[in-house]
């Protein structure tokens, strides 16, 4: 039996990583996995039960009770905890900065990877392969991953792709404000002692600073079309 093709985009926050792998998999007719969104799920449980961000026990447990779903869905995929649809939720400023605590709890990863890892194993079901993007999809979730990409752009362009998302959430900002928010997830990100972003020896790294998302996903598109695997 052939092996499931797995995707593997990793990258810091804003690059673009959600709608580039969403765009990416409907053309390949693979499944996509925003494993981001899975941390954003346990984050508003944490939240919702007032848990304290710090008691790795409390958010383990939180993190085995937790039925998450990841829909296909037009034009933003959904997201279900334990049945209720939370996709916006998910998406608050608040989750964004609470995430950073269960980013950061070891037993958490460890149960979110591992269901990850059995998500991407779709041969049985009607995708050819699934695209996975996340921050340790290529060090952690699947270090076998036929396709790595690191999708980087510079943290200007970021910023002002997370501006325009804030203001069309009605959420206003500056630039320089966001400037200091996304320096400061990066590093966060970077500086994890589990799960943090790396580039792997083997990713193909791809700073996509001045394309669209559409033009970025045509690029991964065109590259897996040309090194078939
Ligand atoms: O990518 P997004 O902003 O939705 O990620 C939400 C949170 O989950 C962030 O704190 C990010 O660092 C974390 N994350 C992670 N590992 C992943 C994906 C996201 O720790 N594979």
């Amino acid at each position: 039996m052939k092996p499931t093709i797995i995707i593997a985009i990793d990258g810091p926050a804003g690059a673009g990583k959600s709608t580039v792998a969403k765009t990416l998999a409907k053309k390949l007719g693979f499944l996509h996995i925003d494993t981001g969104a899975m941390y954003r799920a346990i984050t508003l449980a944490a939240l919702r039960q007032k848990a304290d961000l710090n008691n790795q026990a409390k958010l383990e447990q939180l993190a085995n009770e937790s039925k998450i779903e990841l829909k296909p869905s037009e034009p933003e995929n959904k997201v279900f905890l334990n049945g209720e649809d939370v996709s916006k939720e998910i998406r608050t400023p608040e989750v964004t900065q609470a995430s950073a605590f269960i980013a950061n709890c070891v037993p958490v990863r460890k149960i979110l990877v591992a269901r990850q890892q059995q998500m991407g194993q779709v041969d049985s079901g009607p995708f050819g392969g699934a695209v996975l993007e996340g921050r340790d999809i290529a060090t952690d979730v699947f270090p076998d991953a036929q396709y790595k990409f690191y999708l980087d752009a510079s943290v200007e362009m970021r910023a002002k792709r997370r501006l325009k998302d804030l203001e069309k959430a009605g959420v206003p900002s500056t630039l320089d404000q966001v400037m200091a928010d996304v320096k400061a997830r990066d590093d966060r990100d970077m500086n994890r002692p589990v799960g943090g972003l790396r580039k792997t020896s083997d990713s193909i790294v791809m700073d996509h600073s001045q394309l669209t998302v559409e033009q970025s996903a045509e690029e991964l598109y065109k590259f897996i079309r040309q090194h078939p695997r």
